[in-house]
């Protein structure tokens, strides 16, 4: 069966859901799906294996979680674990529970994530008492699975959400020992923002006969965003932060760095600022995650500092701007970064600092997204030294000179 391309005509109703998930869907004020909605919904409630390329930001949770709690139904009588989506990070994995507990509630379906970083108990008792959905980091599950609380031999539909990033974190062996043990007959769904060659392989072994969607989401999310760089030293980029943040429509700012002590030392330096900032990586307990990450939500801190790992999947409402304190590495990283300010179709605004450096990964960042992205060249931090040597240098100013210029700027506005 073919289903239109198109997403802007089609309605929820058009893509098969029932009368119930409907009422769901109205509750959660959704008016119209995504295009990854579109293109997926249709297909996973046929029953057919599916491998879909879109990012986080994309409504790709509700794009499975939609039709699967549909299949599930009502919860019969005797729980037992029938859907098990792995997904690479804690939070990810809070935000997709948190989700099928939206969806799933008026079925009466039970659900809880098992991520490790917290006491094993709380989960331990919710399995006890019976779910119906499991959504999973792939080591604390192995745990829960090797002392017996979890058993998989009931699994209907599986889903390995960001299958990528579980390759670049390590994970790719933990999920195929999980695979293993899946029952055969089950329906399987692999979502992915990038497909690499192994992340291909992995959905052959997987998948029975896949139909594959696709939502387009780097290029569109990107044309929705706002984008600009700043070329600055490396010294000065908690200055040009602080400038920045100085601006009233700076009010809930996602802010990366490239490792976690920068992270931590950046938040400390802006709250000495008088700036509420948290920092949000790896190393910090859950509980600090989601107590910064409350705090964000909520209001209370107007910046987030984080690396990518912890950023991965966050669903944060209304980033009103994304900074790239510190340009990453890898170039795909930079579009799941900026990604958080555009969710779900609304605009954003990103901003990157880029030092002598990391021009480098600016080129790749430039030739993956397809365009250059605006320099701001007005800025109290502005350095000669960062930015490209300009073409043809008789056309513009010397770079002692453009240097000299933005240090009195910079005085003009320190008094400000
Ligand atoms: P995800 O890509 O699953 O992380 O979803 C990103 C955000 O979009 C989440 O906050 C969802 O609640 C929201 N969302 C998902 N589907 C829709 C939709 N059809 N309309 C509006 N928001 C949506």
């Amino acid at each position: 069966m073919e289903y239109p391309e198109t997403h802007t005509k089609m309605t929820f109703k058009d893509l098969q859901l029932n009368s119930a998930m409907l009422r769901v869907v109205e509750g959660v004020g959704y008016s119209q799906p995504t295009p990854i909605q579109t293109r997926a919904i249709p297909h996973i409630l046929e029953g057919r294996d599916l491998v879909g390329c879109a990012q986080t930001g994309s409504g790709k949770t509700a794009a499975f979680a939609l039709p699967i709690v549909q299949m599930l139904g009502r919860s019969p009588g005797r729980r037992r674990i029938r859907a098990l989506i792995l997904a690479p990070t804690r939070e990810l994995a809070a935000q997709i529970d948190e989700e099928f507990g939206k969806f799933g509630h008026e079925n009466g379906l039970r659900h809880v994530s098992i991520f490790g970083g917290v006491g094993q108990q709380p989960q331990v008792n919710a399995l006890q008492r019976g779910v119906d959905i499991v959504v999973a980091t792939p080591g604390r599950l192995q745990d829960l699975m090797n002392q017996d609380y979890i058993r998989l031999d009931a699994i209907e539909f599986f889903v390995l959400d960001e299958a990528d990033r579980m390759l670049d974190m390590g994970f790719i062996n933990d999920v195929k020992r999980i695979v293993q043990r899946l029952p055969k007959a089950r329906q399987t769904m692999l979502f992915s923002a990038t497909m690499p060659q192994a992340i291909q392989d992995l959905s052959k072994r997987m998948l029975t006969n896949p139909v594959k969607v696709e939502a387009n989401p780097q290029s569109t999310t990107v044309e929705n965003i706002a984008q600009s760089i700043y070329f600055v030293e490396g010294g000065d980029k908690r200055d040009l932060l602080k400038h920045i943040l100085q601006d009233p429509a700076s009010q809930r700012v996602l802010v990366f760095t490239r490792t976690k002590h920068r992270a931590n030392r950046l938040a400390q330096q802006l709250n000495r600022a008088r700036i509420p900032a948290e920092a949000i990586h790896g190393n910090k307990s859950q509980s600090a995650r989601s107590r910064a990450l409350s705090k964000f939500k909520s209001g209370n801190t107007a910046v987030l500092v984080a690396t990518d790992i912890a950023a991965r999947g966050l669903d944060i409402d209304s980033v009103s701007h994304v900074i790239n304190f510190d340009l990453p590495n890898i170039p795909e990283s930079y579009v799941h970064r900026i990604g958080r300010t555009a969710r779900a179709g609304a605009s954003g605004i990103a901003y990157s600092f880029c030092d002598v450096n990391e021009r480098k990964f600016l080129r790749e960042i430039e030739s993956l997204i397809r365009q250059p992205i605006a320099v701001v060249d007005e800025h109290p931090y502005v350095s000669a030294i960062a930015a490209p040597q300009p073409q043809p240098p008789a056309s513009k100013p010397r770079a002692n000179n453009r240097r000299r210029r933005s240090r009195r700027s910079r005085k003009t506005s320190a008094s400000r």
